[in-house]
């Protein structure tokens, strides 16, 4: 298909582009961005008013297929990425079973092809099993196409594991992605040692849990090399643990949630089990840290942790209710409100934690709307202002922390690769007016 999209505002910063632009797209491809294209007997998408970014990459996502197909399935995550603007996601390794073999790689690839929405890189299991005690075939996993290496939900706690996990990786080019937690520091911690959480009585998660894991994974880093990635960083304990690395030279990436950057404890008060993920929710200071660390880009990548549960399981009393939260439908118009529209970071920054900087860690296509590039954007109605409704997430988890917050740029349309996936809200295979709604669009002078 060939199409133009004319009028809108093009935020570009790896191809230098930074105002109104004209996008041809051909087939899969972005065959010419400028400022006008002269007259073109084409299809086109008026963007009058609009923005335009490339397409945005969620480099942690928990996708539950296969084996919890109940909380979401493949199909219904990409639903959700694609209706929150993302086009790529790498999902990690924690499903039943997990993706420590081949067979359960290109299984996850496969649904996510048939999906045909969002592209979907699976990141490998470091340890087979996800149990931390003997590597997995890191090699199989990469001829079959994972990302990076990850034991995510669970830290690999035997330091000379993750040494060779990191030499292996280095060898095969691929980023080892670290959930950073001290298991027999955190125990059964459920909250953040902090005074909401000794409130509630409960047992707690310290900062040092994380820091004291981020320091060992940095410093072997700095002996092993390769490409390193640091998960929902949430303490200003662990952004100092990353300043020292900084200052030392020893290259790393970190990635911070949109949950831990715009709430604190305080939303699990009431024993508010969708306010319950790990690492927890911690205090304003640390809040603040991470902003702050994002702004100077020791943490470089926004990154949803999306993770769907049940409701009945999360309805659980708060101690046995299960971690974690779900995010792609809310993490751009949270990062647009809260950090944008507050001139904390502009636009450009906005492209490069939401995408370019995760497609360049996971080496994938993205990040860019370059000629030649893949066609994957997003489109935003930076006027338009609404609350999330979790009732109409296309995720099949109801768990958001965010329920009512009144938020600005959401996306009105998703392309992934030259083919339009979300149209105003409307998703492509879920919606049944949706080809209907494209035509009109088309045709119609302004989207
Ligand atoms: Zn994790
Ligand atoms: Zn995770």
């Amino acid at each position: 298909m060939e199409l133009l999209f004319r009028g809108g505002i093009l935020y570009d910063p790896a191809a230098g582009w930074a105002g109104p632009a004209e996008i041809l797209i051909k087939g899969d491809r972005v065959e010419a961005v400028a400022g006008s294209l002269g007259k073109v007997d084409l299809p086109v998408i008026d963007l009058r008013g609009k923005i335009v970014l490339p397409g945005l990459v969620d480099m942690h996502a928990h996708l539950r297929e296969p084996g919890e197909e109940g909380k979401e399935t493949i199909a219904d995550g990409c639903a959700a990425a694609v209706a929150g603007g993302f086009t790529s996601l790498a999902c990690m390794p924690n499903t039943y079973p997990p993706a420590d073999n081949k067979t359960v790689v290109s299984y996850i690839r496969e649904r996510a092809r048939r999906t045909g929405l969002a592209r979907v890189y699976p990141v490998g299991a470091i340890s087979k099993g996800l149990e931390g005690k003997e590597l997995s075939n890191m090699w199989e996993l990469a001829s079959e196409g994972v990302k990076g290496f990850s034991d995510d939900g669970r830290p690999v706690m035997d330091g000379g594991l993750m040494l060779r996990a990191m030499q292996f990786a280095s060898s095969l080019q691929l980023p080892i992605i670290s959930h950073c937690e001290d298991l027999s520091i955190a125990e059964d911690g459920v909250v953040h040692a902090g005074p909401t959480g000794y409130q509630m009585g409960l047992p707690v998660i310290r900062p040092a849990a994380e820091a004291a894991m981020i320091a060992r994974d940095l410093l072997l880093q700095e002996e092993v090399g390769g490409k390193l990635h640091l998960a929902h960083i949430s303490s200003q304990k662990s952004v100092a643990m990353l300043k020292w690395a900084a200052e030392r030279g020893v290259p790393f990436t970190a990635e911070v949630t949109p949950h831990h950057l715009f709430l604190t404890e305080e939303a699990a008060k009431e024993f508010f089990s969708d306010a319950k993920m790990n690492p927890p929710l911690r205090e304003i200071e640390d809040q603040k840290a991470l902003q702050k660390a994002l702004q100077k880009d020791l943490i470089g990548v926004v990154a949803t942790d999306h993770a769907p549960h049940r409701p009945q399981d999360k309805e659980n009393d708060f101690l046995s209710a299960p971690f974690g939260v779900v995010g792609l439908e809310t993490a751009l118009p949270l990062v647009i409100t809260r950090l944008l529209c507050q001139e904390l970071i502009s636009w450009e920054r906005v492209v490069e934690i939401l995408s370019l900087t995760p497609a360049r860690i996971l080496n994938i296509p993205g990040g860019t709307l370059a000629p030649g590039s893949a066609a994957d954007l997003v489109v935003i109605d930076p006027q338009e202002e609404r609350p999330v409704e979790k009732e109409n997430f296309y995720s099949r988890g109801r768990n958001t922390p965010f329920q009512g917050w009144v938020l600005k740029g959401f996306p009105i349309l998703t392309m992934v690769g030259g083919d339009i996936k979300m149209l105003a809200g409307k998703v492509k295979g879920f919606s049944p007016d949706f080809p209907a709604l494209i035509n009109e669009s088309l045709l119609k002078e302004s989207l």
